[in-house]
């Protein structure tokens, strides 16, 4: 299951799915669903696709590279139909290839459908297996493909029977969307691990795709979403309207929409690490604003790890709200001590050792005048191997900082994740086996903390009913995995 880690410092996400059914038939969702896919672009960068329904057929576009680069606005005009669904991929099961770029579509005797998968099946092989010996070939190595041929198998039995055995067939972590001849389904496993929202669209007023004259205004009714994050909503002037329960099918079609449940009533167990990096700072995941959760780590991590210093500065982009939080607690200025170039990420994906060696030194740089001579609290979200911090260390000193402390709004990360969360082996994992001291004077600085598990937990407002997934902290996983990630 596990694969080489991207060599950039951090984890990274496995993908991003967004759906829509507009209730007007005479309107095309593709055009909202690749601007829902630009908002959710953080989420995987590797290749986009989007399929879409008109007449009974589903039709696919799908590449390499980001959804600005797969899609150009003919291409998305030539998606037909009022639904369709999106997806964005950072491969974390299966290689990185356009074979298993998403959505992927089945086309078989009484229908077809199409499925945009986030997360990874912890039982895949064994279903893989199970669907060849029926028969069943693959033309890809993902694991969301084992859903759609899961789906198709079963879907003589009618799309509700097709999709809720899949479901209760299929282990792991999944957001899903898929979508059929006829309705828009949203799917999240029993513990929500992955995150997914449902919203709704406003009804508008003009002119419509077909069936009106040019100029001629008409009232078009509104329509469905449904998102990996809520800043995807936004992005396409919707309305959030709740988060897909864990467990919970959801079906829409048309202005219908219903759902049901599928599992018994299991521990939630919301990836903590969306709230600490992965997720967009304006989404709101399960209740919890993402924004917030950060600006209240920062504060506790004040509290739990005081350090005396002059400023607070912060690893853009995801340690800033928590170098606020963690200054205005402390009682120390915050500032702006390093800018991050944002066009430099996905150079961080190429194998090549001497581009990557050349990206890591282009991607930060120190505003010297504001560093110089201080003592200098330096928060980043989260530390995997290391790498990122010791040259941060390393270039705020030579820019003349007389101290750098570095605090963490994590704990230190020592498992693998089994959900869809790409992250290096075991042994790469810089906290995995070393002390806090050890750490401290591998990184350079001059002291080092994390936050508690129980103080990510505060900043979540964790209760009994809303808990999360910590697996890659403390290597107690909500739902049984095998491997040891080595
Ligand atoms: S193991 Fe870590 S990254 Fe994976 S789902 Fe759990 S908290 Fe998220």
């Amino acid at each position: 299951m596990f694969r080489t880690c991207s060599p950039d410092d951090k984890l990274h996400e496995a993908c991003g799915v967004f759906g829509v059914f507009l209730d007007d038939p005479r309107r095309d969702a593709a055009p909202l669903v690749y601007y829902g896919l630009l908002a959710l672009q953080h989420r995987g960068q590797e290749s986009a696709g989007i399929a879409a329904v008109k007449d009974r057929n589903i039709d696919l576009r799908k590449g390499m590279g980001l959804a600005a680069e797969v899609f150009t606005p003919e291409t998305v005009a030539q998606l037909k139909g009022p639904a369709a669904v999106g997806h964005v991929r950072y491969s974390t099961a299966g290689s990185s290839s356009i074979e298993n770029a998403q959505p992927f579509v089945s086309r078989f005797k009484l229908g077809s459908i199409a499925v945009a998968h986030n997360g990874t099946l912890t039982n895949a092989d064994v279903v893989r297996e199970l669907l060849e010996d029926a028969g069943i070939g693959f033309t890809a190595s993902s694991d969301s493909e084992v859903i759609v041929n899961l789906i198709a198998k079963n879907y003589r039995k009618g799309l509700e029977k097709a999709l809720t055995d899949t479901i209760k067939f299929i282990k792991g972590s999944y957001a899903l969307v898929m979508l059929s001849d006829e309705v828009l389904v949203g799917a999240r496993d029993p513990n929500g691990i992955r995150p997914l929202c449902l919203g709704k669209l406003p009804s508008v007023r003009g002119a419509v795709e077909s069936g009106a004259e040019s100029g001629n205004a008409v009232e078009s009714g509104g329509g469905w979403i449904l998102a990996s994050e809520s800043c995807a909503i936004d992005a396409v002037g919707g309305e959030f309207v709740r988060d897909v329960e864990p467990g919970e099918v959801v079906i829409i079609s048309g202005a219908e929409v219903f759902s049901f449940s599928f599992s018994e009533k299991t521990r939630r167990a919301v990836c903590s690490f969306e709230y600490v990096y992965f997720a967009r700072p304006d989404s709101v995941i399960d209740g919890t604003d993402v924004y917030g959760s950060r600006l209240r780590a920062g504060g506790i991590l004040a509290r739990e790890s005081a350090a005396a210093a002059d400023l607070v500065i912060g690893v853009p982009d995801s340690g800033i709200p928590a170098a606020i939080g963690y200054g205005k607690a402390a009682g120390i200025p915050f500032g702006m001590g390093i800018v991050k170039s944002k066009y430099v990420a996905r150079t961080f994906i190429s194998p090549d050792q001497d581009r990557r060696e050349r990206a890591v030194s282009v991607k930060h740089n120190v505003i010297k005048s504001e560093v110089q001579g201080k003592r200098v609290v330096l928060i980043d979200d989260s530390i995997v191997r290391g790498t990122t911090s010791r040259r941060l260390v390393s270039i705020l000193k030579a820019a003349g900082a007389r101290e750098v402390h570095i605090r963490v709004c994590s704990p230190p990360v020592r498992c693998p994740c089994y959900f869809g969360i790409d992250t290096p082996h075991r042994k790469d994992l810089i906290s995995n086996g070393a002390s806090i001291s050890e750490l401290c004077v591998s990184l350079g600085a001059d002291s080092l903390a994390f936050i508690s598990v129980e103080g990510l937990l505060e900043s979540l407002g964790a209760t009994a009913e809303q808990s999360y997934c910590l697996g890659c902290f403390t290597g107690e996983y909500p739902i049984p995995v095998s491997g040891n990630g080595e």
